[in-house]
């Protein structure tokens, strides 16, 4: 396996990945609190995740994924008393957006996906094992963690407990050893669900269900952690507490992955500024596709601006690798032959681009650079394509597999452009205007009959302009709107 560089947050540098188990790769993600529909800011860690995962695999590892819902929380409670509901109506109606929305956007699914509610009994154990260990204390039938007793307590974040104090708004609670001492168990208030414990009825605390959840499906550590780099204080500094507080071991996770901040039009994303974009609002006006690209587009360690501006640019960029998908099938369709010294080096080009491609992602996963070698792939074909036409010569076969290989290897990675869709023309839009598509399309034929392949390629190029692909198949041309 080559070498795979990743940027650890706890160490803040690039480290060579080195699994805990050869040859795999266990991989914790924080996973959403199911009270709304996902936002953008929920898009981005997931499509980055599925992505490290896809190049993983690729690579070889035999990746195991988990990622939570936090079912339990003060966020569901207040929607569930609003709406006069049970809190897991809101959990349930919510985590099957969740899966919509992902799927929609490309995601594959997680191997586990653990709930609080399920693993009450797991986290009480982890709690009794930190009261037990001198780390927790009861206070009321609530439990505390002292984070003063922890000898790596600010590690991740790269802060002091001192400083913490200073620069945080800390809500005085005089039963607190220390204000940033944060609760592992909570007693039971009125009107919240509340399970028994050995400190009395009441629920768990919010970072604890990572530490015991994580632990119980990949153990007591392993390799990668991620999330929003707004986790990384309090939840992952507060999760690596936990653990490592129960087990003794250290590091509790190797490398902890976080993905950069996310703006809406360059302000930071927050409810209060009505800026807080749904996934699914945006599909109303861009394709899930678009919407991933646009996400991958960007480094997963750098800020991300959503915008329509920015949005409209992938979605342009993500025509131009679908448009030279086409055309490698038109160049996939021709009788071939063997091949030329141009189609020689070309075949070079085609191995060099792939290498590039490979290792960009091999330097933390940097997308933003393996999609411009995609770009230069896309461009070859173009080029290549135009020559055989022009030249009125059979493409190298070999070439064009290569091509094909390539492009479909780097597409799966990535996690766009896989499947063909094509939809009967019926269900892309009203009869009118399926008849004027069809016209184009019958004119585009006549062209190509009488090798005019400068108006046939325009004609093309016009319909994609406005969202409409021609996919040339052995059954005749398909047509879908994008
Ligand atoms: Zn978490």
């Amino acid at each position: 396996m080559m070498s795979i560089k990743v940027y650890n947050t706890l160490t803040k540098q690039k480290e060579e990945f080195v699994p805990i188990h050869p040859g795999k790769a266990n991989i914790y993600v924080c996973g959403v609190t199911p009270y709304n529909h996902p936002h953008v800011g929920n898009a981005r860690p997931f499509v980055t995740w599925d992505v490290i995962r896809r190049f993983l695999e690729h690579e070889g590892y035999d990746v195991t994924h988990v990622q939570n819902f936090t079912d339990v929380d003060d966020k569901i409670i207040n929607t569930a008393n609003k709406e006069g509901v049970q809190w897991y109506d809101i959990c349930n109606r919510y985590i099957d957006s969740y899966f919509e929305v992902m799927d929609k956007l490309n995601v594959r699914r997680a191997h586990v996906y653990p709930r609080v509610s399920e693993h009450i009994d797991d986290i009480i154990k982890t709690v009794q094992c930190l009261v037990d260990n001198g780390y927790g204390y009861v206070v009321d039938g609530d439990v505390f963690y002292s984070v003063e007793k922890f000898k790596y307590y600010g590690q991740l974040s790269g802060r002091n407990i001192e400083d913490m104090m200073a620069g945080a708004r800390v809500d005085v609670d005089d039963r607190k050893h220390n204000p940033m001492d944060f609760a592992l168990w909570k007693s039971a208030k009125p009107g919240e669900p509340a399970w028994e414990s050995p400190w009395g009825p009441g629920r768990p605390g919010w970072h604890i269900e990572c530490s015991t959840m994580s632990m119980k499906y990949l153990g007591e550590t392993f390799d990668f952690h991620g999330g929003g780099s707004d986790l990384i204080f309090p939840h992952h500094e507060n999760e690596i507490a936990q653990s490592e507080g129960c087990t003794g071991i250290h590091p509790f996770v190797h490398y902890w992955l976080h993905n950069g901040f996310i703006t809406v039009n360059e302000e930071k994303m927050s409810k209060s500024l009505g800026n807080f974009f749904m996934v699914i609002d945006i599909l109303e006006h861009y394709d899930p596709e678009t919407l991933r690209f646009f996400i991958v587009s960007t480094h997963y360690r750098s800020p991300l601006d959503f915008s329509d501006a920015r949005l409209t640019e992938a979605q342009k960029s993500l025509a131009r690798l679908r448009q030279a998908q086409e055309t490698l099938g038109e160049l996939s369709e021709m009788l071939s032959a063997g091949p030329t010294a141009e189609s020689l080096a070309l075949r070079e080009k085609v191995k060099e681009l792939r290498e590039a491609f490979m290792e960009a992602m091999r330097d933390d996963f940097n997308t933003a650079l393996a999609i411009s070698h995609m770009f230069a792939l896309a461009k070859e074909i173009n080029i290549y394509h135009k020559a055989v036409v022009d030249a009125g010569i059979k493409p190298d076969g070999k070439l064009v597999a290569m091509f094909n290989d390539v492009f479909a290897e780097t597409c799966s990675i990535i996690g766009v452009l896989e499947k063909t869709a094509a939809p009967a023309a019926e269900e892309a839009g009203d009869s009118k205007e399926a008849e004027l598509v069809e016209m184009l399309i019958a004119m585009r034929q006549d062209a190509r009959k009488n090798k005019n392949y400068a108006l046939a390629d325009e004609l093309r190029n016009k319909l994609n302009e406005i969202g409409i692909v021609l996919q040339d198949t052995p059954q005749g041309v398909k047509w879908s709107k994008q």
